[in-house]
């Protein structure tokens, strides 16, 4: 994730700490002075959250973990105010798998209350939580297994994409097609999302931001779904521009202008020749515009890297590629040969005109 410090490995997976994240450590010592604590319970309150945030790693490795049973790699896990959040690869589609790494996360949080409970009763350490009014070395234990709970529970709330909602839709998915599944768990998602901003707004900021995060979450993992299952089963070559928009290396900046002005294409694919030799975007065009004047060539404003893809591969996969803006353009090629150019505005344009093909779906 961008703006975050890499702060170890653990099982080849990556850890990082948001920027943000000193925010929960400043509202922490914020809210005990409030109280009126002096500084020894203050630090034992810091300890407290650096602790819980070790099981916020540890639930997220839970998922790494269980995912990588399923081939499923886990970019990396980064560190949130509002908590931990692995970047698995994908989520894996058939329902007793998601039901297997959405519950591995909030088992971690049981198992970790498990053993403080044990530890706790064999030392003869107080179990009696109601006392509790803050953090301290008498009772930080057992507070981190009361936490350890309070997290596990709150996790498995149905509020796709929360744990809990990937529950609910691997389970539906059994009976359900997974488009329908993930409509239904990420309205239940968005309806609990409201709730919690409307809690979190007189409560808690975290539980706010919370809410904001699965509210669009939701949203965007019901799109993502949508979009998979319309591009299932179908090949770059059914989208492939044939006609390839072209600029030579030795073009000026001023004609590139003219031909984004004078035409469709929004990419060009810049030639040496009879060779490929880079990409020039429309964002691409504007920089150079900014950054130079209209007489510079192509060659000194282009990306060099020419990504390539083969006409028989899925849809899905170029559009990965193309997420984000990472490529704009990919090169096409058929028997390892120059067969054309994709952008993303040829997927997009496919998938609505499915969509209108299909009526409305669902
Ligand atoms: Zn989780």
């Amino acid at each position: 994730m961008k703006n975050s410090l890499f702060i170890g490995k653990i099982a080849g997976i990556k850890i990082f700490i948001h920027w943000t994240f000193p925010i929960i450590i400043f509202w922490i010592i914020f809210s005990n002075l409030r109280m009126g604590l002096n500084a020894e319970q203050i630090t034992w309150s810091v300890v407290f959250i650096l602790a819980l945030f070790v099981c916020v790693t540890l639930h997220e490795l839970g998922h790494a973990l269980a995912a990588k049973r399923y081939n499923i790699k886990t970019q990396d896990i980064t560190l949130l105010p509002i908590g931990g959040l692995a970047r698995l690869e994908k989520m894996p589609e058939k329902p007793m798998q998601e039901l297997v790494v959405a519950l591995a996360g909030p088992a971690v949080n049981f198992v970790i209350v498990i053993i403080l409970f044990i530890f706790l009763r064999l030392t003869k350490l107080p179990t009696d939580f109601s006392v509790i009014t803050h953090v301290s070395a008498d009772n930080f234990l057992l507070s981190l297994a009361i936490i350890n709970l309070w997290l596990a529970v709150f996790n498995l709330i149905p509020a796709f994409p929360m744990d809990g909602g990937r529950v609910l839709r691997a389970l539906l998915s059994l009976r359900l097609n997974r488009i329908l599944a993930t409509k239904i768990a990420a309205n239940i998602g968005q309806a609990l999302a409201v709730v919690f901003v409307f809690i979190g707004f007189f409560n808690n900021p975290f539980l706010l931001f919370i809410g904001i995060f699965i509210f669009f979450g939701a949203t965007i993992e019901y799109e993502q779904v949508k979009t998979g299952s319309i591009l299932k089963g179908h090949t770059v070559a059914e989208i492939t521009m044939t006609d390839i928009p072209v600029l030579k290396r030795k073009d000026t900046v001023g004609i590139a202008v003219e031909r984004l002005l004078n035409g469709q294409a929004k990419n060009f694919l810049v030639m040496d020749e009879d060779t490929p030799y880079g990409t020039l975007s429309r964002e691409g065009i504007i920089k150079a515009l900014q950054n130079h004047s209209k007489d510079a060539l192509v060659e000194d404003v282009i990306e060099r890297d020419i990504i390539s893809i083969d006409v028989a591969k899925p849809i899905e996969d170029a559009f990965v590629l193309m997420q984000g803006n990472k490529y704009p353009l990919l090169v096409v090629s058929k028997n390892n040969l120059l067969y054309g150019v994709i952008d993303m505005e040829n997927i997009l344009e496919y998938i609505m005109i499915k969509n209108a093909v299909a009526g409305s779906p669902v």
